[in-house]
């Protein structure tokens, strides 16, 4: 039998740069570090995915087949997101399954919250206590007491189903904090939140950077950019800063935070002056007639009538409007929009967190980014960009619960009907001012105390146990937010739990799979294995286990009917395994997946095991423009804006290909799709089937001066700033760091350990002369923070900027990653609150001799703590640059000082819900939210009708 020869990533035939997989039950190599001896070792290598960003990159184990430990982790050849590529975070997850300072055992609280006193207890203890927590909430009735806070998911939908089993409306992410502002942009245009951009095809790579350089998508899109470019391909990229993307790029525009959408909107009228748009792409797919019915009623409904009135809509945005407000050449903005105009259908774009997470209006910089591609019509065209769910695959579990009958008000306030997802960072605003309490808090793999803004309000509502009753960090690893916890869970890593996982890396649809590699080696070697914990270090747990656990104990008997979501099929009253459920989901929900697996002698699941990740199709396509099959078009009615409703149920492959899903009509018919020149074509997943050009759902809940793509003036403007203000761009990442999850990678900590602020020298000697490395005070709103300054011309002048990645911090005398924490003293003196820096980081003794080793001192400044919370009105997302005053530090400033203003944060935050349009007032129909807008853990449709006031 011939092997698999997996060419490298120059395509050179000779050279392999991967094991052949025939020979992945034995591999033999020789072991670098006993050099000059030639000792060969054998190992077992085991697929899984990486956890450390949510690209969900393939990785494969080495498990030495003498020690069965895991000695190295690489790329998966056999994964078709990052074809056995990865970046620096993925092989690095040896160093955190390594950890000398990983948490091993649960722990329990001793003493107050945030003393750092913790006892090791028992899986049982814990599960016991908190089962009986839970079960005591749903009996009360108060089901949205519970709640689980997720940073990294890491899989797809496995935990939303958990909650829904309970009943509880308990969803909470960190998604406003992250990309809501993008989803938001994207779903108004095309009913799906994500762009799903195809760089390898494509003759122009426009990006809102930072992304590329900063861990969105890292490894899979920077991959293809690079081989786009190598084929001629241009890159223009716009970045505040000269980002790692911004260094490889034809054109690097740099313009004022917050002006992209002048630009863009300039380019479109470009487009649109020169006629140098698809315009049956626009006329065929564009909702351009309710656009007309809407806002020009009157007019006559005619595609030429609409063309004049896009003319006049974009005419203000001349290139040198664009230039006014972005600070950049008239002559550079014209050159890339010709780029664009030259483009046509193979224009692939991508704005991810940047200036959209940064501005006060941010989503409409995505809804302005695509609003090019859906003028060129590079929408699901070889280099153009699609909508995310065509590229992205998410199988049927074997249980699906029914939609909570309750609204958690927590987390979807009536101020933010339109919000993309839960206003989580307002959540201790929220408790603080008795909006409600919680009995049970899960914090998951997530840090809202350093991560978020306004951390020292989290740490004021996490100590009191009157407002959160219990509180379960699920960790890998410790964190600011764990010290305030009841109880430290550890759950793991990539290699050491399940979960199945999906990303939109390209115009493909794959399913990635996660597994504990050291009970599948052990399998592979014929042992019988027991949960993870028996392989995994410590007692250390895979969540699937521990939720499929706490569930049964919340509902020993089953009258709570939650128990039955969690018990076998193929053994009736028997708790489920991980193993049937992935094996159910694999052979009743992946299409083409048990055929492949059979081929190859296997099942579903082994072949999954074996593989570690399975390719469903390649080359999506335009799926919009696919016609709709007959046997989907039963009695159906098409209305006056060309909407087909069907009363055909919706086909068995909707989870494949998405078909449009909002409201149907009174009849109950359901939306199958748009007529187009007589066709019925699938279109897309909004309420009129089309992309929205213009949102009926903003103009109705009371956005309509903001219903089609244009330019909003960001919170940082000129026009917003006061004297000596200038802006803070505090949201890009470094390459090689993860927000919380990397502080225990001694590899990356080497590499990346500080964050100073960057500056240009026109401001470094306007402020007075500052050099690099002199501690500058940086004022926000509610307080400051001193820090080290970096004097560069890679940044834009009268900007500065400072990477979120550092920062991170241990309580004195408290357990921590000492590699990668500053040890620090909290102090609080009725509003002020101070955040005092004790020690930098030294070296120190552990069984891993390294950690003597550790030759860096800082480990860069909590930045987040002096931001005030700043939702977005439309997407509730939080408005990341600051309006800051840059001062030379003043005498007893120590890097690494924090300090806040507790009651000017709390104003702030007031200041800042006086520019909402709640759901009470605008309404259109009476409900708390657009029930067509995706919402995770959906609720009931009852529960969607504003309560009574
Ligand atoms: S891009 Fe890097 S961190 Fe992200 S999944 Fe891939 S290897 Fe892991």
């Amino acid at each position: 039998m011939s092997e698999t020869r997996y060419p490298g990533p120059s395509g050179h035939p000779g050279l392999a740069a991967f094991p052949p997989k025939e020979r992945w039950d034995d591999w033999k190599e020789l072991d670098s570090k006993a050099w000059p001896q030639r000792r060969e070792r054998r190992y077992l290598l085991v697929p899984t995915t990486c956890f450390n960003c949510e690209s969900a990159c393939g990785l494969l184990a080495y498990v030495d087949r003498d020690t069965l430990q895991v000695r190295k982790l690489e790329g998966n050849p056999e994964h078709p997101g990052s074809r056995g590529r990865n970046c620096a975070k993925g092989p690095a997850t040896l160093n955190q399954i390594h950890d000398p300072e990983r948490i091993l055992h649960p722990l329990k609280r001793e003493g107050k919250r945030g003393e750092g006193k913790w006892k090791r207890v028992s899986w049982d203890e814990a599960l016991a206590d908190i089962a009986a927590r839970i079960a005591g909430s749903l009996d009360r009735n108060r089901p949205n007491e519970v709640m689980y806070h997720v940073g990294r998911p890491g899989e797809d939908g496995y935990t939303e189903r958990v909650l829904a089993a309970w009943g509880v409306d308990g969803h909470n992410s960190h998604t406003n904090i992250c990309s809501s502002s993008a989803r938001a942009g994207y779903q108004f245009w095309m009913g799906l939140d994500r762009p799903s951009p195809d760089h390898a095809g494509a003759e122009l790579i426009l990006l809102i950077s930072a992304h590329l350089e900063s861990g969105h998508y890292f490894n899979p899109h920077a991959q293809r950019v690079m081989e786009a470019k190598q084929r001629g391909a241009k890159l223009v990229v716009f970045d505040v800063r000269l980002s790692n993307t911004a260094t490889h790029a034809d054109h690097w525009l740099a313009p004022y935070p917050g002006s992209e959408a002048a630009i863009l909107l300039s380019i479109a009228r470009h487009l649109i002056e020169t006629k140098g748009y698809d315009r049956e792409f626009v006329r065929r797919f564009w909702n351009w007639r309710e656009y007309l019915r809407v806002c020009r009623p009157g007019e006559p409904e005619t595609f030429a009538g609409f063309e004049r009135a896009l003319a006049d809509l974009y005419a203000e945005y001349t290139f040198e409007f664009a230039a006014q407000e972005s600070g950049v050449d008239a002559a550079a903005i014209e050159e890339v929009a010709k780029l664009v105009a030259k483009a046509g259908t193979r224009l692939s774009t991508h704005t991810w967190r940047s200036a959209t997470a940064g501005n006060l209006g941010g989503w409409q910089v995505a809804r302005c980014l695509f609003l090019l591609n859906a003028l060129t019509g590079a929408v699901a065209t070889p280099g153009g960009t699609f909508p995310n769910a065509w590229n992205k695959f998410v199988p049927r579990p074997i249980h699906t619960p029914p939609h909570p009958h309750t609204w958690n008000d927590l987390t979807w306030p009536q101020e933010f009907p339109l919000s993309m997802n839960e206003l989580s960072f307002l959540l201790p605003h929220f408790l603080k001012e008795g909006r409600g309490t919680l009995s049970v808090y899960f914090s998951r793999v997530y840090n809202p105390v350093w991560t978020n803004p306004d951390g020292f309000t989290w740490i004021e509502q996490l100590s009191d146990e009157s407002k959160v009753g219990l509180h379960v960090a699920l960790t890998p690893t410790w964190s600011e937010t764990a010290y305030f916890a009841d109880y430290v869970l550890p759950v793991g890593l990539g290699s050491e739990r399940h979960d199945t996982h999906s990303y939109e890396t390209h115009d493909a649809q794959w399913l990635g799979f996660r597994q504990p590699v050291l009970k599948e080696a052990r399998q592979r070697l014929g042992e019988k294995v027991g949960d993870t914990r028996h392989v995994n270090p410590g007692e250390v747990w895979e969540e699937n286990e521990f939720w499929i656990e706490l569930s049964w104990r919340i509902d020993p008997d089953g009258r709570r009917g939650i128990r039955k979501h969690f018990e076998s099929k193929a053994n009736p009253g028997a708790k489920l395994t991980v193993d049937e459920y992935y094996a159910w989901m694999f052979e009743n929900s992946v299409p083409g997946l048990p055929e492949k697996a059979a081929a190859e002698g296997l099942t579903p699941l082994q072949y999954m095991r074996r593989n570690g990740a399975f390719e469903i199709r390649r080359g999506t396509g335009a799926l919009h423009a696919q016609e709709v099959d007959r046997d989907e078009l039963q009695d159906t009615v098409t209305d006056d804006l060309g909407r087909v409703f069907t009363k055909a149920p919706k086909p068995a492959s909707a989870n494949i290909v998405p078909v449009p899903t909002p409201d149907g009509d009174a009849m109950g018919r359901r939306l199958a799709g748009i007529d187009v020149d007589g066709k019925v074509l699938r279109g897309f997943p909004t309420p009129s089937g089309r992309l929205e050009f213009f949102s009926r759902t903003l103009h109705d809940w009371g956005w309509a001066e903001a219903a089609i793509p244009t330019y909003l003036k960001s919170h940082v403007h000129p026009e917003n700033l006061q004297p000596g203000e200038m802006p803070l761009i505090p949201t890009f990442r470094l390459p090689v760091q993860i927000h919380t999850r990397s502080a225990n990678a001694k590899w990356l900590d080497e590499i990346a350990h500080t964050n100073p602020v960057w500056m240009h020298p026109q401001d470094a000697e306007r402020l007075g002369g500052i050099r690099t490395g002199d501690l500058v005070r940086v004022e926000t709103r509610i307080g400051h923070f001193v820090v080290k300054a970096w004097v560069t011309e890679g940044i834009r002048p009268g900007v500065v900027a400072c990477s979120h990645h550092m920062g991170r911090w241990k309580l004195d005398g408290g357990p921590g990653q000492r590699q990668m924490m500053a040890t620090v003293a909290l102090l609080r003196d009725g509003a002020r609150q101070v955040l005092t820096r004790l020690r930098d980081v030294t070296p120190f003794a552990s069984d891993d001799p390294d950690t003597s080793r550790v030759w860096w001192t800082d480990a860069g400044v909590h930045q987040n703590l002096t931001f005030p919370v700043q939702p977005d009105p439309v997407s509730g997302m939080h408005c990341w640059h600051q309006a800051v005053r840059v001062t030379k530090a003043r005498p007893g400033d120590a890097h690494g000082d924090v300090e806040v203003d507790a009651d000017r944060a709390h104003a702030a935050y007031k200041d800042w819900l006086q520019r909402t349009r709640p759901a009470r007032e605008h309404s259109p129909d009476g409900t708390r939210r657009p029930y067509w807008l995706l919402r995770p853990l959906k609720p009931a449709r009852e529960v969607f009708a504003l309560p009574k006031a």
